[in-house]
């Protein structure tokens, strides 16, 4: 089946509607009960598949980790209470003390927070470096590579089919694939263990629930995951924010044709703009990782930063001028979102403190362009 097939249909298991409800209730339970202590034995020695506690498996969580499972084209998903939960509980399942990581410079602020000043708290070697610039010597005894692409905020584009030729397999590499969802880009198929998400976003697409997912390469690692780590950190995630991530999913490829093409003409109009220094925008022929871009994802995705002519201070007029962009941290919602990164998610983690990151929701358009066009005569 297809991508827009699966993400409605995903494997419409008749365990998440008993009643062939279309859409499948809410199990709004914290535990499930058994016939016998028989019964409850054989679940807890994984001899069958019945519901225990809501904190390790629950009927909205399995539906949602089937069809991301299907979507990235993995073997398992774990579902989590955030992006954040999913990154921590994956991390802390992989790596000991004395283990060492190498992660892009360039991330999601809390993820490079919990990267350079948290797991060495715990005895792991860790190391952010341009990994578009890797080689072999470089890398050392290495044990996970973490990388965004494209990379939150400046867009940076790492060739993952490359880097994994590059670093050979015994290194594990890690893929946040938030910005691009499966629906642009599928890491598993070029080399990567495993993909993270913030659900938050685009997954589920209306700003309205936070939530986290791991998918795995490999099935063996999954009762590590879930009950060695997921289940014992309390990291899981809730059974309404489930439902409403099943939700999203039904419209995430045609959410993300409208996202895509509102940003592609957003950047083009930026790029020619006079006031405008330099987009960042992947779908540019002139942006430096367009060509890895083009051959990775299908499409190029709906954020885009800019930098303008001028100071620090007219990037945050323009930005307090805009009315149709909200000044908000986030993305992959309806509406459009804007932020300067410098002072928001990426503090004082060397980002430019003049880059304006846009998060191109599906408005208009026109209406959108005509906002930025008024913001940038007011500078
Ligand atoms: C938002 C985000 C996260 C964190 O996700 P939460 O759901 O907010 O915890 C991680 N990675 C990227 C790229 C993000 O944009």
């Amino acid at each position: 089946m297809k991508t827009k097939t699966l993400s409605i249909h995903g494997l419409h298991n008749k365990k998440y509607s008993g009643n062939k409800e279309l859409t499948p209730p809410i199990n709004q339970t914290a535990t499930f009960y058994f016939d016998s202590i028989n019964d409850a034995e054989q679940t807890f020695d994984c001899k069958n598949d019945q519901y225990v506690y809501s904190r390790g498996r629950n009927p909205n969580l399995e539906e949602l980790e089937d069809k991301i499972t299907l979507l990235e084209e993995g073997a398992f998903a774990v579902s989590f209470s955030s992006g954040m939960g999913a990154i921590t509980t994956l991390l802390m399942s992989l790596l000991k003390s004395g283990d060492s990581l190498i992660s892009h410079n360039v991330i999601y602020g809390s993820s490079h927070n919990l990267i350079e000043n948290i797991l060495p708290k715990y005895g792991i070697t860790t190391k952010m470096i341009d990994l578009r610039l890797i080689d072999n010597e470089l890398i050392g005894d290495v044990k996970v590579i973490y990388l965004e692409t494209p990379a939150n905020p400046t867009l940076d584009i790492i060739d993952i089919l490359e880097l994994r030729k590059k670093v050979g397999e015994e290194v594990i590499i890690i893929v946040d694939n938030t910005f691009a969802t499966p629906i642009l880009q599928q890491p598993l198929l070029k080399g990567a263990d495993f993909v993270v998400h913030s659900a938050t976003k685009y997954i589920g697409g209306h700003g309205d629930a936070i939530g986290g997912l791991v998918v795995g390469k490999n099935k063996e690692f999954e009762p590590t995951l879930r009950f060695g780590y997921m289940c014992e950190f309390g990291t899981a995630m809730a059974p309404f924010n489930a439902w409403l991530f099943n939700r999203g999913l039904k419209t995430l490829e045609y959410r993300m044709k409208g996202h895509c093409k509102n940003a592609m003409e957003i950047a083009t109009y930026l790029e020619g703009h006079n006031k405008v220094q330099k987009v960042y925008y992947p779908g540019l022929p002139t942006f430096e990782g367009y060509e890895t871009a083009k051959k990775q994802m299908k499409d190029f995705g709906g954020m885009i930063s800019f930098e303008i002519k001028g100071a620090e201070l007219d990037a945050v007029n323009l930005v307090n001028n805009l009315k149709l962009f909200k000044i908000a941290v986030s993305l992959g919602d309806t509406e459009s979102l804007v932020e300067i990164p410098a002072k928001m998610t990426h503090r004082g983690l060397n980002i430019n403190p003049s880059l304006i990151r846009l998060a191109v929701g599906l408005e208009d358009l026109e209406d959108l362009l005509e906002d930025l066009k008024q913001g940038l005569e007011i500078i």
